[in-house]
Parts: structure tokens; C-alpha cells; sequence
């Protein structure tokens, strides 16, 4: 099941995302599934209409969870010893766009950077879970891209201005429940050249052992996102170029890359 969010011009709605690429449909849904029972309306929407926009599959509630180095490649890369527990950050839900968006870099850096990463959208209240009962936790899966400032990420100390700038987080195209991410590739393609290409079996900390570890500092609320890190390739873009990140079985999210100053 893929469960999209989109518009054709009014308020946002959501859908299940049928058949196959190149004749996709949008078969509609009442209210917001990940707080109602999933209930079709009959509507159904070609997604190539002209009039239909898909839209950032969540908007999460109250916070976005970064983790850093959760590859061992990545963090090599960076120069950084591998973390012993996970390294967390915090995004806010104002870095949040959707596919076909533009991610719009700020004056203030130049070399901002892609990182493919598999997203945890978190279905109920979750506090102090253990890894065994984690995974119920979760509504689905999709893919973001961690845009990073990493000349601010370098000098601020803090990451709050390098991975939370308005238009950091791509995320979409569709949210995935029930998908086993135990060994998924994650990609990012830049102007279609390939430049990430792991998997999810390298991570560090795998899903389970990031929700239970994150929910032991912070009250998880449905629509939460957990972003799990960034295999190695990551690398600067900038205006002009059209950035793709991909995770197997999810699907391709694309964001051409703007400057304004
Ligand atoms: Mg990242």
C-alpha cells in the first residue's frame, strides 16, 4: 500500500496511490489515515491530471528526529570516529516540503548537501519503548532528504541552522506501511548521476534500536519523523541542479535546488 497526500488546488487530501507507473491513480480517502481508520470515498484521480500536485505525505506534528553518522561508511568519509549510541538532532517541521518542490538554499551557506535517507513516520504516542515492540509503533515508511548547510554545520556547533533551514527536509513521495526496511537500497542521483548508493542493512543503529533509543528522550507523537541517516557520497549542490533520492520499494522523490540571492 502506498498512502499519498495531494491537492487539486483546495485543501490538502490524502489517497491510496493504485497501479502502475505511468497510469497511476489516486483512489481518495476520508480524513487523515494516520489518525482514522482507513475509508475510501469511491473519487478516484488520475495523478498525472493536470490540476494534481502531490504534497509532502506528512506534516509532522511536533518534530522531526535526525540522526547522524548511522553509516559507517558516511561517518568515514566525514573524517568521524563511529558514534557508541546514536547521534540525535532536531528539525522542525518548517524544513518540510514535498516532491517536485524547490529546495531553496539561504545566502548565508554555500555548500549545502543531499543525504538519502529512509524516514520513520510514527503512528502512535510512543514513549520509552522497547526495541522488541518498536516497530508497532511506526505508520509507515518514506524518503527524505537531510539537506544540510555543511559550512554552518562546521562552524555553528550546534546543527540547528545547518539541517534546519526552511525546505531542509524533502519528504514523499508516498508513505509505505508495513515495508520490511531491514535491507533496502537508499540512493541519491544528481542531475541523474548516480552519487549514494547503500543500504539499509549497513546502518548502525537499525529502526527498531533509533525509535526505542530516541523514545527514551522524547514523547513520539503520530506524524513524527525519524530520519535514519545518510550513506556515504553525500556531496554540495546548488542552483540549478535537480537532486533525487530513492529508496527501494518506496519510490524516487525530486527537488530541483534554487538560489535567490
Ligand atoms: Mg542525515
Amino acid at each position: 500500500m502506498r498512502i499519498a497526500r495531494f491537492t487539486t488546488g483546495s485543501d490538502p487530501r490524502y489517497a491510496l496511490v493504485q497501479g502502475e507507473e505511468g497510469s497511476l491513480e489516486l483512489a481518495v480517502l476520508r480524513g487523515d489515515p494516520i489518525y482514522t481508520p482507513i475509508e475510501l470515498t469511491g473519487e478516484r484521480v488520475p495523478l498525472d491530471r493536470d490540476d494534481v500536485r502531490l504534497l509532502a505525505p506528512v506534516i509532522p506534528r511536533s518534530k522531526i528526529v535526525g540522526v547522524g553518522r548511522n553509516y559507517a561508511d558516511h561517518a568515514a568519509e566525514m573524517g568521524h570516529e563511529l558514534p557508541v549510541e546514536p547521534l540525535l538532532f532536531l528539525k522542525p517541521n518548517t524544513t518540510v516540503i514535498g516532491p517536485d518542490d524547490p529546495i531553496v538554499l539561504p545566502p548565508w551557506t554555500r555548500e549545502a548537501s543531499y543525504e538519502a535517507e529512509l524516514a520513520v513516520v510514527i503512528g502512535k504516542v510512543t514513549k520509552s519503548v522497547s526495541p522488541e515492540r518498536a516497530l508497532d509503533q511506526v505508520f509507515g515508511y518514506t524518503v527524505a532528504n537531510d539537506m544540510t548547510a555543511r559550512d554552518a554545520q562546521r562552524t555553528d556547533g550546534q546543527w540547528a541552522r545547518a539541517k534546519g533551514f526552511d525546505t531542509s527536509c524533502p519528504l514523499g513521495p508516498w508513505i509505505v506501511p508495513g515495508l520490511d526496511v531491514d535491507d533496502l537500497a537508499v540512493r541519491a542521483r544528481v542531475d541523474g548521476e548516480l552519487r549514494q548508493d547503500g543500504r539499509t542493512s549497513q546502518l548502525v543503529f537499525d529502526v527498531a534500536h533509533l525509535i526505542a533509543y530516541i523514545s527514551e528522550a522524547f514523547t513520539l507523537l503520530p506524524g513524527d519523523v525519524i530520519l535514519t541517516g545518510t550513506p556515504a557520497g553525500v556531496g554540495p549542490i546548488d542552483h540549478g541542479q535537480v537532486v533525487e533520492v530513492e529508496v527501494e520499494e518506496i519510490g524516487v522523490l525530486r527537488n530541483p535546488v534554487l538560489r535567490r540571492d
